[in-house]
């Protein structure tokens, strides 16, 4: 923890670990059989071993943003507002909302060009009961862009190191499934890589299993984060509708079990994994999970 890698150890082709800083700014060496990196969208362990993932086409960016939340708000869960072009979603947080607004990719400069005073006039519009307190965004510094990245790798492995999470396909953050996909990776690579681990047995062929365990729920995600992009989103940011399209809203109004089959693919998955019998505690009674 509060340790930052700065580099791959390598030796004759094979990665052998890692080198990282600690918060006192000493340099230190870890080595290991295997280095797994989870180290995110950016991730530098991937870099370093020459993994490049391919980019998938992505239509939006998002800001985001806090504001002051008050006792009398009335808003308890996640809230999308959709009116004239524009798209945020208010989270209720302890103590503060947080606020994600939904532009066009490409368009940080120029929202930043408008202005703060332009930035709080478009959200005391879109969402009116935040009128009273959009004036605590001093500045366009307060509001955080997020360059939304949707990509993934063709091969997760090299000699010595796994990718898995964004480092191998990062997510977009729709539907708020990114963080189980990259729980599940984790859960498959320790059933599937223990055993060999611990008989020092890790061949290509074992890590390329995490992959071929993990492809297809990660790339029905991603084909469905890229509907949403497309048939959501975007049409949103062109003024060209007002929510989602009029048949699904139709077919989920006429047949509400049908929410079922989104809902379980963002909240389940398509490859539910479940912790191996080695990773289990036992439940100890009154303890808090
Ligand atoms: C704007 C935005 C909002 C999102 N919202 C949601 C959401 O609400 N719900 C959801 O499920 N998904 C969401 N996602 C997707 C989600 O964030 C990711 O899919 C998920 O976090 C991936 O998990 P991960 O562990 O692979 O990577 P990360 O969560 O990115 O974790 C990587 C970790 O590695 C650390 N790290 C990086 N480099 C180094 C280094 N050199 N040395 C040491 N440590 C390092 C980082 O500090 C970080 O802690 C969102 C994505 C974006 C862009």
């Amino acid at each position: 923890m509060r340790s930052e890698v700065t580099e791959l150890v390598r030796e004759d082709g094979r990665v052998r670990g890692v080198r990282y800083r600690t918060e006192d700014g000493e340099l230190h060496e870890l080595r290991a059989d295997l280095t797994v990196a989870c180290d995110g969208r950016w991730s530098l362990a991937r870099a370093q071993a020459a993994l490049a993932p391919k980019e998938l086409p992505v239509p939006i960016d998002t800001w985001w943003f806090r504001l002051p939340r008050k006792p009398d708000d009335n808003v308890t869960a996640l809230t999308p507002v959709v009116r004239a072009r524009r798209f945020v979603l208010v989270i209720p947080r302890e103590g503060f909302l947080q606020i994600a607004y939904f532009g066009r990719k490409g368009s940080d400069a120029q929202l930043r060009e408008r202005g703060v005073e332009s930035f709080r006039r478009e959200i005391a519009d879109t969402v009116p009961w935040l009128a009273d307190r959009v004036d605590e965004l001093a500045s366009m510094d307060d509001v955080k862009h997020l360059d939304i990245r949707l990509n993934r790798l063709d091969r997760w492995h090299a000699d010595g190191l796994l990718c898995i999470g964004d480092a191998a396909h990062a997510m977009s953050p729709i539907g708020g499934v990114g963080i189980n996909l990259a729980v599940q990776d984790a859960v498959a690579t320790a059933t599937l890589l223990a055993r060999p681990l611990s008989q020092g047995d890790v061949t290509a062929g074992t890590l390329a299993g995490v992959r071929r365990r993990r492809l297809a729920p990660t790339i029905a995600v991603q084909n469905l984060q890229q509907v949403l992009h497309r048939a959501v989103l975007k049409p949103i940011l062109d003024g060209k509708r007002q929510g989602p399209p009029k048949p699904v809203v139709a077919l989920m109004k006429a047949i509400p079990a049908a929410s079922f089959v989104p809902a379980y693919l963002i909240g389940v998955g398509l490859r539910p994994e479940h912790a191996p019998e080695f990773a289990r505690r036992a439940a100890v009674r009154g303890a808090t999970p």
